[in-house]
């Protein structure tokens, strides 16, 4: 039996989904005024393991990440400029252009780290009526008032309001003093903000309450209720969100329809860099998955370090740590190649152990033990290679790539993966990635292992 720590209850629950076979899953997605960092995709390699555990265990799942395209603001909670904007400037584009840029960036970063691509990706300016229809509900029922630059929710009205998480509310705790500015409570958040007067936004839209554009978290509870009806079963993303994000979620949509948003709630941890700092967009810090491809790595490497710690714990990103990885990586896909083709079912004593750690709160470190274990074991290579895919299913490490593969690399390859090398150790990455292209152009790819690089064919 699946359990799951609920951030909701801070316990770990036995899962039981409100249908019975499907399972409506709900990701929150990027805000694309920038690329996605690798910090960022950790969130969704989490959701993914998660995703292919509840297929694992039969569940078909209907999995929504959706594509923040307005509404996110610079500075503050509800004041200051809107990152695309700002974006759009900085870059001489549209916001729009922006937005489809970052977009179409994002969904290729899941695909080099084999993430299954969602069912939906909704975009945020698409759903402006339905968010629009929540605040309209919301102000029927009382909970919404006005400022000169926006309608607000009103958290006094919502008693349970911050319970969620257990998490301490900013600016209430005793003698606390915070700049609250028209609200009437610190925690008070935009439901829908009003354009300048006089300045013409890219984006806005009409609206009962004048022309604007909608608050951050209404996108969320307006698109999971319109594509996986409310309550829904699972919710996901970063620590950070879990306040105020999910808190103000789950005000709104508790508050206008009488019913829970999501029965479960999970939050992975963050990635930080040695030393301890949060990779984040606004500190410059962060490394994407395209830097990765650019100096040699494979990104399931990176995909392959995510899984080797918990998702509840920091992970902390190092040359060294991928490296690593990326060398196991290269000693699992030896392993398979060295066995004759995979052949039988999966040896079912580890493949119950590999899915009793999944359902142990996904503890996928100790599933990667299991799975060593059983690759070091004298069993028979073909049922360990049939083992191998039956748990790369849920590893996403694209193995079957791997099997019954001849690996004959002509004199002509050999040659232009020494040239590449050479480029290599004298910097001159842009020579070092042409050779690349070619050699993969040719139909062969390269692995870059600590002891040189190795090659297959694709
Ligand atoms: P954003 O594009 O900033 O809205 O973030 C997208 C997702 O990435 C959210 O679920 C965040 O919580 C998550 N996230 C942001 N920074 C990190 C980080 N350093 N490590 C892991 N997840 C992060
Ligand atoms: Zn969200």
């Amino acid at each position: 039996m699946l359990r799951l720590w609920n951030t909701a209850t801070r316990r770990k629950e036995p899962f039981t989904p409100i249908k019975k076979n499907t399972v409506g899953l709900y990701t929150c997605g990027p805000t694309v005024y920038h690329f996605a960092h690798i910090g960022n995709i950790r969130s969704f390699l989490f959701s993914d393991v998660l995703r292919r555990t509840l297929e694992l265990e039969g569940y078909r799942v209907k999995q929504v990440i959706n594509i923040t395209d307005v509404g996110h603001l610079e500075v503050g909670a509800d004041i200051g400029e809107e990152k695309i904007e700002v974006a759009a400037r900085r870059e001489r584009k549209t916001v729009w252009q922006i937005a489809d840029f970052y977009t179409k960036s994002f969904l290729a970063d899941l695909k080099a780290v084999n993430i299954k691509r969602p069912t939906a990706t909704p975009r945020a300016t698409k759903y402006i009526r339905e968010q629009i229809a929540l605040v309209r509900e919301l102000e029927k029922k009382g909970f919404t008032y006005r400022t000169s630059d926006g309608i607000y929710f009103d958290t006094a009205k919502f008693p349970q309001y911050g319970g969620f998480a257990g998490v301490r509310i900013a600016g209430q705790e005793a003698g606390a003093r915070v700049e609250i500015g028209e609200k009437l409570n610190p925690t008070d958040f935009a439901l829908w903000k009003f354009s300048p007067r006089g300045r013409k936004r890219e984006m806005e839209w009409k609206s009962p309450w004048g022309v604007g554009f909608p608050g951050w978290h209404l996108e969320c509870s307006a698109m999971s209720r319109a594509l996986l009806g409310q309550p829904f079963d699972i919710h996901t993303g970063g620590a950070d969100l879990a306040f105020p994000h999910h808190a103000n979620e789950i005000a709104q949509s508790s508050a206008a329809y009488g019913k829970p948003l999501a029965h479960v709630w999970l939050h992975s941890e963050f990635v930080v860099l040695p030393g301890g700092a949060k990779m984040a967009k606004s500190e410059r810090n962060f490394t994407t998955i395209g830097d990765l491809i650019r100096w040699g790595h494979d990104p399931l490497a990176y995909r392959y370090l995510v899984l080797n710690s918990h998702y509840r714990s920091p992970l902390t990103f190092s040359d060294e740590a991928l490296n690593t990885a990326e060398q196991t990586l290269v000693g699992l896909r030896g392993a398979l190649r060295d066995w004759p083709k995979p052949a039988g079912r999966p040896l079912s004593g580890y493949a119950d152990r590999f899915l009793q750690a999944l359902e142990d709160d996904l503890n996928i470190p100790q599933a990667l033990a299991v799975m060593w274990e059983m690759i070091k074991s004298n069993d028979s290579p073909a049922r360990k290679g049939a083992t191998l895919l039956w748990m790369d299913r849920l590893l996403g490490l694209d193995l079957i790539k791997i099997v019954g593969r001849p690996f004959k690399i002509p004199p002509k390859i050999q040659k232009m993966l020494a040239a590449r090398e050479k480029a290599r150790v004298a910097k001159n990455f842009a020579a070092a990635d042409e050779i690349r292209r070619k050699i993969e152009e040719a139909g062969y790819l390269i692995e870059d292992t600590p002891t040189g690089p190795r090659i297959r064919s694709v």
